[in-house]
């Protein structure tokens, strides 16, 4: 079988591309139904973009490389599009979109594109051998248990990165990249929660509260939630992808208010209560319960000095933590790393050394915060390609 375009992957990226890459566009993909990560995504929902979109809330070797694509097809595009099909949405904080009613309106709406663009869908075919005579590239597949090759003029990757690979989630798209000599980045966990490797926040399990976590230089404002292995909630996943195997992360467990102001304030004021009540008022309960030891948290608030005061608050703005991993490709939102772009056109997402060959989506090395910054990138990076291999 001879087709124009052959994408692999029909995920966020491979299905926005096949929507614009005009006719003639096979979609393959080995799952049983397209578009499973959009499903899940979001608590069900799918955040779908975020208002605030910018080059900035994205993790790169060369953090100029995704400006093009998000410059070419915006947040405000794809919020146009959900319009046109009358999905009804809603932002929930911090810019972030979400379907009024279901992921699925958005998995809906990209097949309802491209049928429209006339692109043909595979499910559950399974991909073989993928060879390139210079001019066309072949692709062995088996699908219902036979054989079938397709040659096509050009080859998009939307194959995904490693998280969840009970989703289906392969390195495939990091093969391909390295077959044909593109480097690739090496891939790890993002957005992921860290583990630590005693059970000390065991007995915190559940807890959540609001902190600023830095890794890397990079902090983040929003929850931290305490789990039976370490550390987990969207402040904790924002840093993951800046944190390292080995290095620290400092938890700021009072971001918003002038602590040291406050205790002193109360000091005056509530003298007589002990100091575990008074820190209980800004903190949960059973966190001050569990730093207690570590802090030595005794007496009424009157006891203590300023200088005691300053320490105290020290150790809480600035409470650093070595977290021995985290849980891995088993339950990380995305990848971080993948194929290099320095390999690539920012403009069109083509190899730069092997003409027709397109890598888009999360299979490249970039990564988008928290927020629904991945699927504009891949709605971004899908769409790129799709124009230019449309005009080509
Ligand atoms: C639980 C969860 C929730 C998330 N929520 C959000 C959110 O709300 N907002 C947001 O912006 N991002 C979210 N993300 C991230 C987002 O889902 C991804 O960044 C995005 O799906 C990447 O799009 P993609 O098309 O590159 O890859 P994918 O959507 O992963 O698609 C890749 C496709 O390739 C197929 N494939 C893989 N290997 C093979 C192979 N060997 N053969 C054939 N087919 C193959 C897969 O089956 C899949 O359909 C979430 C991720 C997870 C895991």
């Amino acid at each position: 079988m001879k087709v124009e375009t052959l994408i692999i992957g029909a995920g966020a990226a491979g299905m926005m591309c096949a929507a614009h890459a005009g006719p003639g566009a096979l979609i393959v993909d080995h799952a049983k139904a397209p578009g499973e990560k959009i499903r899940i995504s979001g608590g069900g929902r799918c955040n779908f973009t975020n208002l605030h979109t910018s080059p900035a809330n994205f993790i790169s070797q060369n953090r100029h490389f995704c400006k093009s694509a998000l410059g070419r097809y915006t947040q405000w595009d794809f919020i146009d599009l959900v319009e046109q099909h009358g999905i009804p949405w809603h932002e929930k904080t911090l810019g972030q979109l979400f379907c009024d009613t279901t992921a699925r309106d958005i998995i809906t709406m990209l097949q309802a594109e491209m049928d429209k663009a006339g692109a043909q869908l595979w499910l559950q075919t399974d991909v073989g051998e993928i060879s390139h005579d210079g001019s066309n590239f072949r692709v062995m597949f088996s699908r219902d248990g036979r054989a079938t090759t397709v040659t096509a003029r050009n080859l998009v990757v939307a194959s995904g990165g490693k998280s969840i690979p009970k989703m289906g989630a392969t390195g495939l798209g990091y093969q391909i990249a390295q077959q044909f000599g593109l480097p690739v980045i090496t891939p790890r966990p993002g957005l992921v929660p860290l583990t630590f490797s005693d059970d000390r926040f065991k007995p915190l399990a559940g807890v959540a509260t609001s902190a600023r976590v830095t890794a890397n230089g990079t902090s983040f404002d929003e929850a931290i939630l305490f789990t039976h292995r370490g550390l987990s909630g969207p402040a904790v996943l924002q840093a993951s992808s800046y944190w390292h195997e080995g290095e620290t992360i400092s938890v700021n467990l009072s971001p918003k208010m002038n602590l040291l102001g406050t205790l002193q304030r109360q000091r005056q004021a509530d003298g007589r209560k002990a100091l575990t009540t008074v820190l209980g008022q800004h903190l949960p309960t059973r966190l001050v319960d569990h730093l207690g030891d570590e802090l030595d948290l005794q007496g009424n608030i009157a006891d203590q000095s300023d200088l005691r005061l300053q320490t105290l608050c020290d150790a809480l703005e600035n409470w650093t933590l070595t977290p021995g991993g985290s849980e891995g490709y088993r339950t990380a939102e995305v990848t971080l790393g993948g194929v290099d772009t320095d390999a690539l056109s920012s403009k069109t997402m083509g190899a730069k050394s092997v003409r027709g060959l397109y890598f888009i989506g999360e299979c490249v090395d970039v990564t988008g915060w928290l927020g629904g910054y991945n699927f504009q990138w891949a709605w971004s990076s899908g769409w790129a390609a799709g124009r230019e291999i449309a005009k080509s």
